[in-house]
């Protein structure tokens, strides 16, 4: 089974993406802040990272560096970003700073969210 960690602060949308990804048959683990992202990282080791940006603590832009910029064992790990952030220069940054998609929340259904997911992994 494939699974899957969530950073996400919001309780609606976790509860929301949670159900989706788990009758898709993903595994899911969730965190609610970026500390607790990275912590979890090392603990689960998940295929692939659903990340939110604006987090309260470490936010989005910091997980990602902090996996892809820093000498990290997780270089390889493969990361959708998932924002309400949708201005062409976020969606550029993210994708510069080694997501392989940037989703932003207001295009894309939950179902949309998990298609995209299975074309990944
Ligand atoms: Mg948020």
């Amino acid at each position: 089974m494939k699974s899957i960690l969530l950073i996400e602060d919001d309780p609606l949308l976790i509860d929301i993406y949670t159900t989706k990804l788990k009758e898709a048959g993903f595994e899911v683990e969730v965190a609610t802040d970026g500390d607790t992202g990275l912590r979890f990282l090392k603990e689960k080791k998940p295929d692939l990272l659903l990340l939110d940006i604006v987090l309260p603590h470490i936010d989005g832009w910091e997980v990602l560096r902090t996996i892809k910029n820093k000498p990290s064992p997780f270089k390889d790990l493969k990361v959708v970003i998932l924002s309400s952030l949708g201005q062409k220069s976020e969606v550029e940054k993210g994708l510069k700073l080694g997501a392989i998609k940037y989703l932003i929340k207001a295009h894309y259904t939950p179902s949309e969210v998990v298609k995209e997911i299975q074309k990944i992994i």
